[in-house]
């Protein structure tokens, strides 16, 4: 079994760990939550458990359709093993439906169906606010290079229309959702970090009431009874 050493991180919502092997790495999901860039601290009970699982079912049917990714195994409710990859810089963002800071910079209202899913980088750095980038300036920056983009671009559309069903089928409409991608240890470019409520956007798509993040957000109320009926949805496929 892979054996948990030294943490080497720790971001906003989860630890990561060196492990035994050189090339794999645990992480442990934490309940924290934060919005606005930090400003906003708090904690959903029980998130960690809903987005480590989920993480790891998600990641599991995207390798069956063709997306790599840094899955390895789950040890418990919280840790998982991953690969050891060095996260690219960019947020990887795609868009399906008018929502967020898209509403707000474009001026569309949330609830909007975009003419085309749209895809959207953002630089990470969380001292700059992560601002919004085109694929030009990553590759001036030197963020990714251009073969890199090329395979995130068309892994993110892959993993969109994936996820757009199967939410579907879990009664789920898929708005937007971020995601990011590693390089391995032999150059490949996988999907790493995580999908979840926190990472997503989720409308239930007959009340087209709000199951993510935004419940802790906007202050919406039932943050955590939302993240476990998300949670109860995914698991009854299983
Ligand atoms: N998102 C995320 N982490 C971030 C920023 C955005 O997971 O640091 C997700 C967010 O949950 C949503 C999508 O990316 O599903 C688009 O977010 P948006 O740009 O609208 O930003 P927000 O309105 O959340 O600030």
């Amino acid at each position: 079994m892979t054996k948990k050493l030294n943490q080497i991180y720790e971001g906003k919502a989860k630890k990561v760990y060196a492990t035994d092997d050189p090339n794999l790495y645990i992480v442990s999901y934490k309940d924290d939550a934060t919005a606005f860039n930090g400003e906003k601290k708090g904690q959903i009970v029980g998130k960690g458990v809903v987005n480590n699982t989920m993480t790891n079912i998600i990641f599991q049917k995207l390798e069956v359709a063709g997306v790599p990714t840094h899955f390895v195994e789950q040890i418990d409710d919280r840790d998982s093993v991953v690969k050891a990859v060095k996260i690219l810089p960019l947020e990887v963002i795609i868009r399906n439906v008018a929502a967020g800071s898209f509403s707000k910079r474009y001026g569309v209202e949330e609830g909007t169906p975009l003419a085309i899913s749209t895809l959207e980088y953002s630089y990470k750095r969380d001292d700059l606010g992560d601002p919004l980038i085109n694929s030009d300036h990553a590759l001036a920056l030197e963020l990714a290079t251009e073969e890199q983009l090329a395979k995130v671009s068309e892994y993110a559309h892959k993993v969109n229309e994936v996820l757009k069903a199967y939410f579907l089928d879990k009664g789920l409409k898929l708005i937007d959702f971020k995601i990011e991608f590693g390089v391995d240890k032999d150059g490949n470019v996988i999907l790493a970090d995580e999908i979840s409520p926190d990472t997503c956007r989720l409308w239930d798509v007959i009340t087209n009431e709000k199951m993510d993040k935004d419940r802790f957000r906007r202050d919406l109320g039932n943050v955590e009874e939302t993240y476990q009926e998300v949670f109860n949805r995914i698991k009854k496929g299983e």
